[in-house]
């Protein structure tokens, strides 16, 4: 199939075209996103093949669709960047990843949380400057602190494994509970009394519009004070003016994201040299106890071969005019 592949970095083109010898499509890469700009670059490709930012609203869609794209590929586990409604609409198919090595986002979950308690960044550049003292640098024992998992899906799972290994205990929260996360020692709760119990709080969660801004000045007050807040999930999860509100008055009291609401303007980039219009990610990075890193937590080698793989699977199962086990279909 002719496959037009948008925000294309060289680790992509790499392993999609390792990938594609067992497939043989027709991978054309572009650099550029795709969204209303753009894609007219798509004119006479069977499909599209595109990454989390990509924006394929409604209008993107009605290009794409006009000019003869009837497959939507994503190379990611989130589809909350399509109008899934105008994609049917549109008689349009959308097939998505929906598993790759979940120990990428969950192990980087847990750095993220060591990090922030252990001050690993701080410690780094200090005793490069000949700087030994360790003021700043008190941290606490994971062992015996309640962790709450919001999702407790395949990287959800995974997560609170990791975290029994510390000695924590792990309460969790799901719309539709997962029957191995009670065989691992760990308890689901309501989720007001996940707020109200967890020393760190780890999003897993994917964005809907019943997810959006689940975390907010609402949930936040019923933390604990100073709990430790980890968003690897999808930023539209947090309401980020409530968070900064919450990190000035000391409520919350660690921030760790891989993600953004609004990083379709910054996060894959480099803007080393520009200057940054978002204020409200400006404010993120002045306090001393955030670490914003820009949507890495995928980026390990065993994800992205799995990635390509199925993703090219994906694209011949609906070429072969075979059942598609990735395909997204509309809820009814
Ligand atoms: P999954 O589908 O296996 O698990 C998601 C879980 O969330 C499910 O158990 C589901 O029931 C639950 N859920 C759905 N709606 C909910 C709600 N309203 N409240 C509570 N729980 C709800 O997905 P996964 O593979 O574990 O991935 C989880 C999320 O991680 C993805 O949706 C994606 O947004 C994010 N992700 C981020 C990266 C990254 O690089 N940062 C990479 C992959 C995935």
């Amino acid at each position: 199939m002719k496959v037009a592949v948008f925000s294309t970095k060289p680790y992509d083109r790499q392993v999609l075209e390792v990938a594609n010898y067992d497939h043989e499509h027709d991978l054309v890469f572009f650099e550029v996103p795709l969204n209303r700009k753009t894609a007219r670059l798509a004119t006479g490709f069977s499909a599209v093949c595109v990454f989390v930012n990509d924006q394929l609203d409604q209008v993107t869609l009605g290009i794409l669709a006009s000019h003869g794209t009837k497959l939507v590929a994503l190379r990611c586990t989130g589809f909350n960047n399509v109008d899934l409604k105008a994609a049917t609409s549109l008689g349009m198919t959308v097939v998505r990843v929906s598993a790759y090595s979940p120990y990428s986002v969950a192990e980087f979950a847990v750095g993220l949380i060591l990090t922030l308690n252990r001050r690993f960044h701080k410690a780094y550049n200090r005793v490069r400057e000949g700087n030994f003292a360790l003021e700043g640098l008190l941290g606490f024992d994971l062992r015996g602190k309640t962790v709450g998992v919001i999702g407790t899906g395949k990287i959800g799972l995974i997560f609170a494994q990791l975290m029994q290994g510390f000695g924590c205990k792990v309460v969790g929260y799901d719309l539709y509970p997962n029957p191995n996360f009670e065989t691992v020692a760990a308890k689901y709760v309501p989720l007001s009394e996940l707020f109200a119990q967890s020393d760190i709080i780890s999003l897993h969660c994917p964005l809907t519009p019943e997810t959006h801004y689940l975390v907010n000045q609402a949930a936040i007050a019923q933390m604990k004070r100073g709990v430790m807040l980890i968003n690897t999930s999808r930023g539209g999860l947090i309401d980020t003016q409530a968070v900064i509100d919450a990190l000035k008055s000391q409520k919350i009291g660690a921030l760790g994201l891989d993600v953004y609401e609004q990083e379709s303007d910054l996060f894959f980039e480099d803007l080393s040299n520009e200057i940054i219009q978002d204020d409200l990610f400006e404010r993120l990075l002045t306090f001393p106890n955030v670490i914003v890193t820009g949507h890495q937590a995928f980026f390990t080698a065993e994800a992205l071969r799995d990635i390509a793989e199925t993703t090219l699977e994906n694209i011949t199962d609906i070429q072969a005019g075979r059942d598609c086990p990735n395909q997204v279909v509309l809820p009814k």
